[in-house]
């Protein structure tokens, strides 16, 4: 996915209001939450190509529309980031959301280059968090009710990121759900909200790419990462 590597440093920054009044419990009416939807790269960096040669960026545009359409039913508004293709500073796009209640950041999967001819062998979706992140434990609740509503949709978790031959020793914060520490992931360590990086599935993978490609598919993975965030951001003890 290739989305970390950014010499920016995170700055340190004065505790959080929401950081300060942790504790408290205030129940969130469904009007006042608002999501950043980040479409993962940008023109000049389309991202991984896929199987057939379409780039990622047009997989997660076409994505974070559905998303923003489905979380819109739900009375959360929503912060479209990056969908015009302009945005190549990763620190851009977390400063840009500043006010949202969550970022979520769309992306499709790729597999290491000595690993593409046996792309086929590796399918599933992968959610990744910063323990950088201001609110680690927010992020985290969010990756695991975005992770539970794929998997209630059929969806599977992939396995391939946690492997230290196959993937990048990327240790599993909720493995069931198929979350990812991913601590220095740019737009989850710069983010002063939770954060949480969708890899929405494979593309190059053939058969992968095909269902990414179904608008039904779309529809479902995004009804699920919509609905799990929905959960998440309005179970009662989530604070601004
Ligand atoms: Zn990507």
């Amino acid at each position: 996915m290739n989305v970390s590597q950014e010499p920016e440093p995170v700055q340190a920054r004065p505790q959080s209001i929401a950081t300060a009044c942790a504790g408290m419990t205030i129940a969130l009416a469904a009007g006042a939450v608002e999501v950043a939807v980040d479409v993962g790269h940008y023109a000049a960096a389309l991202g991984v190509i896929s199987a057939s040669g379409v780039p990622e960026f047009e997989f997660n545009r076409a994505l974070a529309f559905e998303i923003k359409k489905e979380l819109e039913q739900f009375q959360i508004k929503v912060r479209l980031i990056g969908e015009r293709g302009d945005y190549a500073m990763l620190h851009h796009r977390t400063r840009d959301a500043q006010g949202a209640d969550l970022f979520v950041s769309i992306h499709h999967d790729s597999v290491k280059q000595r690993l593409l001819p046996r792309a086929d062998e590796f399918s599933g979706f992968s959610l990744f968090i910063s323990r950088d992140n201001p609110h680690v434990d927010r992020s985290l609740a969010c990756a695991s009710s975005i992770g539970k509503a794929l998997r209630g949709k059929d969806f599977k978790a992939s396995r391939y990121h946690a492997d230290a031959e196959l993937g990048e020793s990327r240790p599993f914060a909720d493995e069931a759900n198929g979350v990812h520490y991913y601590d220095n992931l740019a737009v989850g360590r710069s983010a002063r909200m939770a954060s949480v990086l969708v890899e929405a599935g494979v593309i190059v993978n053939r058969e992968e790419e095909r269902r990414m490609r179904d608008p039904a598919v779309r529809a479902r993975i995004a009804a699920a990462v919509a609905g799990g965030v929905q959960e998440c951001l309005t179970r009662g003890k989530v604070l601004r």
